[in-house]
């Protein structure tokens, strides 16, 4: 093979050094208690990374401010580690008042870019930490009618520090014609105040299946999700992860029952790369320069 120079063997070499290390990847969850969160965290990523609660007894005192909670895990698949980091947000949207329930959860956001900033200018750079938060699912309440002024104030204040990628919760307690009119009405508030989601990105020049993917995939915004944990025993003998109702089960893997599977692919199997890489080229480079503006450098 005369004049081979070798360097389309990059992408190996860069896979097979990205696996030894493996990837550190952070993922955000906002929405009221309730919503299922927990539940589609460990549904979305196979673990039992938050195990039930037992509820708090009614006399115990409860925290009036939004806490924020983070859980890392390092699990494995065919080899490949993903060091998974999920931050909750326990508290938002549950008081009497929810006015500043969004500024911790920036204040949090924030002060990670911080400290990556820190890792940065420090001398040793070789074991760049990298903590940012690099997606945050938004849970809408299923109310059927459309985005609510907490939704909208926490989306505005966060889409220029955050993938905001919203979900609408406990999709099987609507119907397929309500969830397709509520979709509607949540894309027009969401356009009509101007607020950022994370798109998935296409390229020129690129193949026909990854296009139609892509589009796949944005008709489904917001995702219609279910969660469980549980496996359940369908009407015609299929053992599946779902929702058991005494008219039939609701399927989180099947894509005529829900949008689980694409969010998945959005956050997961095709674009976590590209929501790190936003997150670094886009979100975090905006911060740094109005940081240092701000400083008057
Ligand atoms: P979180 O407070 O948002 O973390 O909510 P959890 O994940 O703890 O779930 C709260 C309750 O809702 C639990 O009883 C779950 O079993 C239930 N749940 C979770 N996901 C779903 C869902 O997609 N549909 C329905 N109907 N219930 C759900
Ligand atoms: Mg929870």
């Amino acid at each position: 093979l005369m004049g081979f120079v070798g360097f389309s063997n990059l992408p190996n070499q860069v896979h097979r050094k990205s696996v030894r290390k493996g990837f550190q990847f952070t993922a955000m969850v906002v929405g009221e208690s309730g919503l299922g969160k927990s539940t589609l965290i460990n549904t979305l990523f196979n673990t039992g990374l938050y195990q039930p609660k037992e509820p708090l007894p009614p006399s115990a005192e409860r925290p009036k401010t939004v806490a924020i909670e983070s859980i890392s895990a390092d699990i494995e698949e065919n080899g490949v580690r993903l060091l998974l980091t999920v931050v909750d947000t326990p508290g938002f949207g549950d008081f009497v008042n929810n006015d500043e329930s969004w500024r911790p959860i920036v204040e949090d956001i924030e002060s990670r870019f911080d400290q990556y900033m820190e890792y940065e200018n420090k001398v040793n750079r070789q074991k760049l930490i990298d903590n940012r938060v690099h997606a945050c699912l938004y849970f809408i309440q299923p109310t059927g009618h459309s985005l609510r002024p907490i939704d909208i104030e926490f989306m505005s204040r966060l889409h220029t520090r955050v993938n905001l990628i919203p979900v609408i919760a406990k999709a099987d307690t609507m119907t397929d014609e309500e969830i397709a009119d509520f979709k509607t009405r949540v894309l027009a508030d969401i356009a009509c105040h101007k607020i950022h989601i994370f798109q998935a990105p296409t390229y020129e020049n690129e193949d026909e299946e990854s296009l139609a993917e892509a589009e796949e995939i944005a008709s489904k915004i917001p995702f219609a999700v279910v969660g469980s944990d549980k496996i359940v025993t369908t009407p015609d003998g299929r053992k599946v992860r779902g929702r058991a109702y005494p008219w039939g089960v609701v399927e989180v893997d099947n894509e005529e029952h829900c949008d689980f599977v694409k969010l998945r692919q959005m956050l997961i199997r095709t674009y976590m790369e590209e929501l790190r890489e936003y997150t670094n080229d886009v979100l975090y480079e905006n911060w740094r320069t109005e940081k240092l503006l701000g400083m008057g450098v």
